[in-house]
């Protein structure tokens, strides 16, 4: 029973938030318990002054009286101060000993004056006594043990005391209180137990506040974090120029840089994707290594990195930086499928002379990226006033290029493709010529990279295939036309089908036609390029590799593609005669063209030296200015002979 009462008067296995919001409770309320005492003691020794001994109306009620001032006075301090749990704990647990005490002291104290006055005082006495304990029953609300603890000990003494009088009314008096009071018991433990589950309530909405706060925040830094590389991503790439842009003024500089890396897909298709993440994550490191303290640097594609250099630098500085951040991406990645090379190059814009808005300074940071890439990859390019008007040029082609079918700009000239020992033409490779009364003569390298952005380059391709199949028709049978596809027609099916319904169209057969399709292009999709070859074959046309060795090429891949010849890129022949390397590399490829029953073809003869050095080589298939410069058709004398 003691330790039963004990444990009640424990309180400390509740929640930490449950104590806080009762000793928040009791702060209010103790010191207005304390008002009802001290109100009903001065009326208890005033109507006993007369009867009872001083001691006890005078010298006990003063004192009963400055215990419960001073108690009250204390709470009510306690309003404005902190309190760890553990004295929290420590106040509670204090209030209902002091209960029990107070009580305890009451309960002699009301007894004792019983002893003095007539009827009427002694019913006072057990009126006090009764609305004392239902106060401190309503007071204590909050307090479960000090409820308990009261009732037993001055409720339940005062209802034996009244019954054993034998005394009708006091009889009945104490019945009355005893049934008040335990009402009034359940009704304080029933609303305690609401309490208790409010408090947990709102703990549970607290922490399920908190755990949605933390999960914003992870969700913040998903939102704005590269997964892979854990570097920022294109977003909060954008967000932090955004931001630049706003709180800096003209003065001060800052420069947006962009990294690509060369030669990156190929890692994908043939060590497989593990790997390019792997390759991915470790250029992250290696360019976090390069940067300075006020550099911040992001991953916002698939192999493109962006950085920006939050001070002013000059040209020779960025170049410099540039070289570094090249550098570092030039060194071979481990791989445990093998030694894994790529490159980088990287595009750097200038704020405020490249542009003042995030739009334009990522446009031109890549469209120096662009220019590294086309010019010598692995290199680095400042954007300046000449690529302003490449800008402007480009611009001017685009709007042209557009109408160049409708005004029947575009026309063809074609280049032999011989047999080097015999120089006899067994091909004519068709390239296109566009002559603008604006712009003159646009170079193809320039017009069809554009073409290709606009996405008229399918029209162009169907009108100038229409016009070199309608030439081939005249060409003696052994001759095959050769006709290059960009990226786009390849992976276009509307355009193959076309193709092949314009072929039909004039009648001729697929087995003439040659389609040149460039390594990178390849490269660009393999698998669907290596799907739309291989229906090309099906169809009967030629498949020819253009430009190979001039990419990535990896002899992994080629095995895919279903090609039947192999045009050596000129980069090969140009220093043929004092570069033994080149030459190495001719013998293998010409190997590797025999091993897969594939032909080759030499792009890029110019000299006689070269022809003779190739021939020896085993080169049988030549092209270059030494034999022919691409001219109109009608400049070839086409002669019927034996096809080969
Ligand atoms: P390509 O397919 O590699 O064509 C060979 C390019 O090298 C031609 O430049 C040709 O004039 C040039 N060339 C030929 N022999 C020699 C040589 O001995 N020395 C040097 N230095 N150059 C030589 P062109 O006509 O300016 O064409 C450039 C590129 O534009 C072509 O490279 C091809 O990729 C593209 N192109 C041309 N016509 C078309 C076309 O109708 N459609 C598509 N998609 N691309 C085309
Ligand atoms: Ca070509
Ligand atoms: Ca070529």
């Amino acid at each position: 029973m003691l330790k039963r009462l004990l444990g009640r008067i424990d309180v400390g296995d509740e929640s930490e938030k449950l104590k806080f919001a009762q000793f928040k409770e009791l702060i209010t309320k103790v010191p207005l318990l304390y008002c009802i005492l001290v109100v009903n003691t001065i009326a208890l020794s005033y109507t006993h002054y007369e009867v009872a001994p001083k001691y006890l109306t005078i010298y006990a009620t003063v004192l009963i009286c400055c215990v419960c001032v001073y108690r009250a006075v204390s709470w009510y301090g306690y309003r404005n101060k902190t309190f760890t749990l553990t004295k929290v704990k420590r106040q509670i647990r204090s209030t209902v000993i002091f209960s029990i005490v107070v009580g305890v002291i009451f309960l002699i104290w009301s007894f004792n004056l019983y002893g003095y006055g007539d009827m009427s005082l002694r019913i006072h006495v057990a009126y006090y006594m009764s609305i004392t304990v239902l106060g401190i029953v309503v007071c204590l609300i909050h307090l479960p043990a000090a409820v308990w603890s009261t009732t037993l000990t001055v409720g339940l003494p005062f209802v034996i005391f009244f019954i054993a009088t034998g005394k009708a009314i006091f009889v009945a008096i104490a019945i009355n209180f005893a049934i008040v009071a335990g009402v009034l018991v359940l009704i304080a433990l029933s609303y305690y137990r609401a309490f208790s589950r409010v408090i947990a309530s709102e703990q549970d909405l607290q922490l399920q506040h908190e755990k949605t706060q933390k999960l914003n925040i992870q969700n913040e830094i998903l939102a704005n974090q590269d997964g892979l590389t854990k570097l920022a991503n294109r977003r909060s790439f954008a967000n932090y120029l955004n931001e630049k842009l706003n709180e800096k003024s003209e003065h001060h500089s800052f420069i947006v840089g962009l990294v690509d890396l060369d030669g990156f897909k190929p890692v994908n298709d043939i060590h497989g994707h593990a790997a390019g993440d792997r390759v991915l994550k470790e250029v992250g490191q290696r360019l976090t290594r390069v940067l300075h303290g006020d550099c911040i640097l992001a991953r916002i594609g698939g192999d493109e990195f962006g950085l920006v250099i939050d001070h002013s630098a000059s040209h020779s500085e960025i170049k410099a930086f540039g070289g570094k951040i090249t550098r570092a991406l030039q060194a071979p990645f481990v791989m445990r499928t093998g030694l894994v090379q790529i490159s980088g190059s990287c595009g750097f814009a200038v704020y405020p002379d490249a542009g003042n808005t995030v739009e334009n300074l990522m446009e031109r940071a890549d469209f120096a990226l662009y220019q590294a890439k086309t010019e010598s990859r692995g290199s680095s390019i400042i954007f300046s006033t000449e690529h302003e008007q490449l800008i402007r040029k480009k611009s001017q082609i685009e709007l042209a290029l557009n109408q160049s079918v409708k005004k029947e700009e575009l026309t063809l000239h074609y280049q032999p493709i011989v047999n080097g020992k015999t120089e006899q033409i067994v091909g004519l490779e068709a390239l296109a010529r566009w002559h603008n009364p604006e712009l003159g003569e646009v170079s193809p390298n320039d017009f069809i990279a554009v073409a290709e952005k606009t996405g008229v380059v399918n029209e162009i391709t169907l009108y100038l295939f229409d016009k070199a199949v309608n030439d081939l028709k005249d060409w003696p049978a052994h001759i095959y036309l050769s006709f290059n596809l960009s990226a786009h027609d390849v992976l276009n099916n509307k355009t193959l089908e076309n193709l092949k319904r314009i072929l039909d169209g004039h009648g001729v057969s697929s087995s003439r036609v040659q389609f040149e399709i460039t390594e990178t292009t390849m490269m660009s999709d393999l698998d669907r390029c290596s799907e739309t070859t291989q229906v090309l074959r099906e169809l009967g046309f030629g498949i020819a590799l253009d430009d190979f060795g001039s990419g990535y090429s990896s002899l992994g891949y080629i095995h895919k593609l279903a090609f039947n010849n192999l045009k050596i890129d000129r980069s090969f022949v140009e220093n043929l005669r004092h570069n033994q390397r080149s030459q190495g590399v001719i013998k293998t490829i010409l190997a590797l063209c025999s091993s897969f029953r594939v032909t080759s073809t030499v792009e890029g003869v110019e000299t006689e030296e070269q022809k003779n050095l190739l021939l020896e080589l085993g080169c049988k298939h030549m092209q270059g200015y030494y034999f022919y410069r691409p001219a109109p058709i009608e400049q070839f004398e086409l002669h019927e002979g034996s096809s080969e």
